[in-house]
C-alpha cells in the first residue's frame, strides 16, 4: 500500500491554518527562557510554583538518579517498583486524605485506568463536554456509554444521570477540576450532590487544582470547601508538583484494584526514581513554602485585572490559567507571533485542542514571575494590538 495519504494529511493540515510545529526552549519551568534562540518571558509553564527549578527538588532527583540509577527498569508489579514509589504513594494519600493513592507514568495514563478498569459496556459515564482529552479517550477505552454534559452545567449533567441511570449497571460522573484551556472551576458542590443523589461515582481529574488551589493548596475540593472527598480523585505530578506521572487517590480497595485492573498501571514502566523523588520533595515544599501560592495568585490577579481593565476578552476566575480571545485560530497565531517578537512568549491554541471557533491565547502564570514580568506581558498586549485597532 502507498504511504502518500500521509503527506496528503499533512497537507490538509497545512491548508486548514492547523499545522502545529516544535518550539525549542533552552529552558523549562523559568519566566526567563530563549525560544528557538530569542530570549522570552514565557507564560507557557505548568510549574505553577516554580518547583521544578527550586533547589531542593533538583537535588532530590539528582541524589535519586545516583542512589536508584536512572529508569525503574520495570513495571511496579513486575521488578521496577521501589520503596521509593511506594512512599510517594502513602504521601499522596496523606496529602489527598484518602486511605491510598496509586502512581501512573502520566496523569494521562491515570485516567485511561481509572475508567478502562471500573466502566465497561453496561456502565454509564457522564462527563463534561469540556473535559480534557485523556478522559475523552478514556470514555472510548471502557466502551461505557457516555453522555456529554455542557460545559459547567450541574443541571444538565443531572439530568443525563435521572435519564440514563437506570439502565445502567454501574455510572460515573466525571469532571476536571479546573479545566485547563479554559482555567475556570467545576461546580464540584452540586455535581458532587448530583452524584450522591443519582447512584453514581464521583470522579475529579485535578491536574491543574493540586498544589495550587486551595489555602493548603489540596486543590479545587479544597478551594470549594467540599465537605467530602470525591470517591476518585485524579492528579498529576507534572504540573505544581514539577515532575512527570500521575496518580489516584481514593481508598485502599479502589487503589488496589487499579493496581490489579488498570492496563495502563501495569503494562507500563514505573514513572523514574529521580521523577519520583522531585514529586516527593515538591510535595513538602506545597506545605513549607505557603508563600509560593499566595504570589502565584497575586500574579494571575494582577495578570487579569490589567487585561480585563483593558477590555480584553478574558473571563474573571481565580487560577493560574488567563485564556484570552483574540480571533480566529490564524488571528491567534499571528497574536502569538507579534508578542513573540515584543519578547513575551503566550501560545495560541487552536483546534482540536479546542473546540472549533474558540481558538485563544492561553497565559499561565507562575510564582516565579515578578511582578515586571507580568508587566512585560501586560504591556505586550497592548502593543501587539496597536497595529489591529489602526487597521480597524
Ligand atoms: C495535563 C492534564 C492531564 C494529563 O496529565 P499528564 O501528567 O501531563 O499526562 C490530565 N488531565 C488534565 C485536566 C490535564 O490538564
Amino acid at each position: 500500500m502507498s504511504a502518500d495519504f500521509i503527506h496528503e494529511e499533512l497537507q490538509a493540515i497545512h491548508r486548514e491554518g492547523l499545522h502545529r510545529r516544535l518550539r525549542l526552549f533552552d529552558e523549562a519551568g523559568t519566566p526567563r527562557t530563549r525560544v528557538d534562540g530569542r530570549e522570552v518571558v514565557q507564560f507557557a509553564s505548568n510549574s505553577y510554583l516554580g518547583l521544578a527549578r527550586h533547589p531542593d527538588v533538583v537535588r532530590a532527583a539528582q541524589e535519586a538518579a545516583r542512589t536508584y540509577g536512572t529508569g525503574a527498569g520495570g513495571s511496579r508489579l513486575l521488578g521496577g517498583g521501589l520503596r521509593l514509589h511506594r512512599e510517594l504513594e502513602e504521601e499522596l494519600a496523606r496529602f489527598k486524605g484518602t486511605e491510598d493513592a496509586v502512581l501512573f507514568g502520566s496523569g494521562y495514563q491515570a485516567n485511561l485506568g481509572i475508567l478502562g478498569a471500573l466502566a465497561g459496556p453496561d456502565d454509564l459515564v457522564v462527563s463534561d463536554e469540556l473535559n480534557h482529552a485523556s478522559i475523552i479517550d478514556a470514555c472510548r477505552l471502557s466502551r461505557a456509554r457516555v453522555e456529554i454534559y455542557r460545559h459547567g452545567d450541574a443541571a444538565h449533567a443531572d439530568a443525563l444521570l435521572a435519564e440514563h441511570r437506570r439502565t445502567a449497571r454501574r455510572a460515573f460522573l466525571v469532571t476536571d477540576g479546573v479545566f485547563s484551556m479554559d482555567g475556570d472551576l467545576a461546580p464540584l458542590r452540586e455535581l458532587q450532590a448530583s452524584a450522591q443523589g443519582r447512584d453514581a461515582l464521583f470522579v475529579v481529574d485535578d491536574a491543574h487544582g493540586t498544589g495550587v488551589l486551595g489555602t493548603r493548596g489540596r486543590g479545587t475540593a479544597e478551594h470549594l470547601g467540599l465537605g467530602r472527598a470525591p470517591e476518585i480523585q485524579m492528579g498529576t505530578l507534572s504540573k505544581a508538583l514539577a515532575g512527570e506521572g500521575g496518580f489516584v487517590a481514593g481508598t485502599s480497595d479502589l487503589c488496589d484494584l487499579l493496581r490489579n485492573r488498570a492496563r495502563s498501571f501495569v503494562f507500563s514502566t514505573a514513572p523514574s526514581p529521580a521523577n519520583v523523588a522531585a514529586a516527593r520533595a515538591a510535595l513538602r515544599l506545597v506545605d513549607a513554602e505557603p508563600h509560593r501560592r499566595k504570589q502565584l495568585h497575586e500574579n494571575q490577579k494582577r495578570l487579569r485585572s490589567a487585561l480585563r481593565e483593558s477590555e480584553w476578552s478574558v473571563p474573571e476566575g481565580e487560577t493560574p490559567i488567563l485564556p484570552v480571545s483574540v480571533g480566529n485560530g490564524a488571528q491567534a497565531l499571528a497574536f502569538s507571533q507579534t508578542m513573540e517578537d515584543l519578547g513575551v512568549y503566550v501560545p495560541a491554541i487552536r483546534p482540536p485542542t479546542v473546540p472549533v471557533g474558540s481558538a485563544r491565547l492561553r497565559a499561565t502564570v507562575m510564582a516565579t514571575h515578578t511582578a515586571a514580568d507580568v508587566d512585560l506581558a501586560i504591556h505586550a498586549f497592548q502593543r501587539a494590538r496597536e497595529p489591529l485597532e489602526v487597521a480597524r
